[in-house]
């Protein structure tokens, strides 16, 4: 039975059955064989960034850094030349099932239109991504996110909105919907309150920072890695007609204990 993070963590990546370091060296240099044999073959650039790791967080990896690494990859989205699909089957075949050590928790609207990981073109297990329609912090998604940070080790968390978001619109108009589709609205009103306006582009963009702060003020687990500096949380916007993704750095006066 588990009582804390690090039990947690070693059901996670099976350490508990005894798994040692010498599979995942294998299985790396399986992975990097593969990735080589590709690479020589045309049939993919070299990776630009590393591939997902089986074994533990990667300790040097700032927060900064991960934030980084992922805006490239929206960058080589944008440009039509992403890389990381190229990569995702050799990583399934060489590691995938020895467990999963994820950089960045994204939180995104279920929309059709945001395949989170296509826009930061990254790995198959280099994102931890939650989805709901109008991005929104339910128990259920902070505590998903709270497990990514806690036992997974997360370096930073993106509360991603997007242009033409549906659950704005719905929010702002508060028109006659079927079944529990209004169980949305509540948690859009703070941002609807905050920007004052009716503006979507500006609701969205104040729901994202709104939710990004209901984070922090919500969880003493994500908010205790932020003040320690190992875990920055972030709002952003995504165009879905150019794919650019825009961050939005979260103002301090959003946050309940500074
Ligand atoms: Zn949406």
């Amino acid at each position: 039975m588990c009582s804390d993070v690090d039990c947690l963590q070693d059901q996670q990546h099976g350490t508990q059955d005894g798994e040692g370091a010498d599979p995942s060296r294998r299985a790396f240099l399986t992975a990097m064989t593969l990735m080589g044999g590709a690479a020589m073959t045309g049939l993919s650039a070299a990776p630009a960034i590393a591939a997902p790791s089986a074994d533990g967080p990667d300790a040097s990896l700032t927060p900064d850094a991960a934030l980084a690494e992922i805006m490239a990859g929206n960058a080589r989205f944008v440009a039509g030349k992403p890389t990381a699909h190229l990569q995702d089957l050799s990583i399934i075949k060489a590691r995938a099932a020895e467990g999963q050590w994820p950089v960045v928790g994204v939180l995104s609207c279920a929309d059709s239109r945001v395949p989170v990981e296509m826009v930061f073109d990254e790995y198959i297990g280099r994102l931890f991504v939650t989805r709901i329609a109008g991005n929104i912090t339910t128990p259920e998604i902070v505590a998903s996110l709270e497990y990514g940070v806690a036992v997974l080790g997360l370096k930073a968390l993106v509360v991603m909105g997007h242009s033409s978001c549906g659950a704005m619109k719905a929010a702002i108009d508060n028109p006659e919907v079927p079944g529990q589709i209004s169980a949305l609205f509540p948690a859009i009103l703070p941002a609807l309150y905050l920007a004052r306006s009716k503006d979507p582009a500006a609701v969205t963009r104040t729901n994202a920072l709104v939710q990004a702060a209901t984070l922090i003020n919500a969880s003493p687990v994500i908010e205790e890695k932020v003040k320690a500096d190992t875990l920055k949380v972030v709002a952003a916007v995504y165009d879905v007609g150019t794919g650019k993704v825009e961050m939005l750095p979260l103002p301090t006066d959003m946050l309940i204990r500074g």
